[in-house]
């Protein structure tokens, strides 16, 4: 192999292991571009990282296990004030 084919190689690796795939658009960036898995161009769009996406995500169960707290009350409300 030519030193020149081996530098190369070593540049494509390299460069291989520094990329990233955007959460949104799904390019592939340098990583010092990326935060939170979340390219430059789509952090100027203040799109939401990897971490506040799961912390939405945590919130959206939150609310749905809260609501159907509230929906079995009600439900058992309505079946014991029927019988009495
Ligand atoms: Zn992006």
């Amino acid at each position: 192999m030519e030193i020149g084919d081996m530098i190369l190689e070593t540049f494509a690796a390299m460069s291989d292991e520094e990329k990233e795939r955007c959460i949104h658009c799904g390019t592939e960036w340098y990583k010092i571009h990326h935060r939170d898995g979340v390219c430059h161009r789509c952090q100027q769009e203040s799109k939401p990282g990897r971490k506040q996406l799961a912390a939405r995500a945590t919130a959206k169960r939150r609310l749905m296990i809260g609501l159907l707290a509230v929906a079995a009350l009600l439900i058992l409300y309505c079946c014991l004030t029927r019988q009495s």
